[in-house]
């Protein structure tokens, strides 16, 4: 591997990666994915894919994935399980040192995507994986028949929050402002679901709970005033999932790649970023909309930018 001189290395097996692995290995480009945990990225933990056209109802984000995966395996793209700790992108090749390994190419498309914002406050970490989560698809079934919390009025939380009624006995949104922020067409959804409550103008300050969380504290965005709210003594436990957004996956590229403030990559609209042979596609980069549908774009883009510098490198 360490000789090995790929045309192009993908960083990332999101969407956007494997629609690049996809188009690079179909251009006969020797292609390497490196993915450090399993395929699909954040579609990988979404229960219902139903705004990427073609996919109907009943498509799940693992099996969207997993199909995306093999498509591109088909035509010859390489994967490889590995965290990335470095790129060095200066010469015209690209060294990836991952924790397993060195990998070399001609050409990189980052595709790194962006993970889970925490909410940061008391008693979160210590209780994540302990009624904390921040994927419904993953724990949504540990809590059937109980009571869930759904922070955020995003998409995601709004689009989670319908999902775990699936489960839960009761679903309550809390979000910090009086305005839910998600699509509307998503809004009437989860207002016509008699299982969800809404608490507004809500911040959660503090999780507590031996073990299970047990206790909830509220914080009033208007008025500073904090509320405790426990577990039914039937249930003894409450489910807390938190979708408030994302941080992109960049700290890895140190300051070679321009970013902007929050972190993610810009590009040109042909996914260039500021590094000759380097480009970005997906999440992990600046951009007016985060879908599967947009993320799939920028990986063809991408590809098929990155085989034309591979090309013109060649001579
Ligand atoms: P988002 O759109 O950034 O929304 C984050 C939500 O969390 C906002 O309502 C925000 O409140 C709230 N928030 C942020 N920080 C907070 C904090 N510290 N404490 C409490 N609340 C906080 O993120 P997202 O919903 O995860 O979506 C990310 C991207 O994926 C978006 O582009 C979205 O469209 C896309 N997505 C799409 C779908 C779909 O189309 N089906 C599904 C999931 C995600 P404010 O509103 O007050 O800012």
């Amino acid at each position: 591997m360490k000789n090995h001189i790929y045309d192009v290395i993908i960083l990332g097996a999101g969407p956007a990666g494997l629609s690049a692995g996809l188009y690079a290995a179909r251009a006969k480009m020797k292609t390497l994915i490196i993915e450090k945990g399993i395929a699909g990225g954040l579609i990988f933990t979404t229960s219902e894919v139903d705004n990427y056209p073609g996919s109907m109802e009943n498509a799940t984000g693992p099996g969207l994935s997993e199909r995306m995966k093999q498509q591109a395996e088909e035509f010859g793209a390489e994967f490889v399980t590995d965290e990335v700790l470095k790129v060095s992108v200066k010469e015209d090749i690209k060294m990836v040192e991952g924790t397993m390994n060195e990998y070399k190419a001609r050409s990189l498309i980052i595709a790194a995507g962006a993970l889970p914002k925490t909410i940061g406050c008391e008693g979160e970490k210590e209780h994540i994986g302990q009624g904390v989560s921040y994927c419904a698809t993953c724990d949504g079934s540990f809590f059937s028949s109980l009571e869930v919390f759904v922070v955020g009025g995003g998409d995601a939380a709004v689009e989670e929050a319908v999902f775990l009624t699936k489960f839960a006995r009761k679903v309550t949104i809390v979000h910090r402002r009086d305005a839910l922020r998600a699509a509307k067409s998503l809004q009437e959804k989860a207002f016509k679901n008699e299982k969800i409550e809404f608490r507004f103008n809500s911040v959660v300050e503090e999780i507590k709970g031996e073990g299970a969380v047990e206790t909830i504290v509220f914080k009033d965005t208007v008025s500073g005033e904090l509320t405790e709210y426990n577990a039914d003594p039937k249930d003894g436990i409450i489910g807390v999932f938190i979708f408030i957004g994302y941080t992109p996956n960049t700290k890895f590229l140190g300051n070679v790649i321009k970013t902007d403030s929050s972190g993610y990559i810009m590009t040109d609209e042909k996914m260039a970023t500021n590094v000759e042979g380097v480009f970005a596609a997906g999440d992990i980069r600046v951009k007016p909309l985060r879908q599967v549908v947009t993320a799939v774009s920028d990986g063809a883009v991408a590809a098929v930018e990155a085989e034309k510098y591979v090309e013109r490198m060649n001579g």
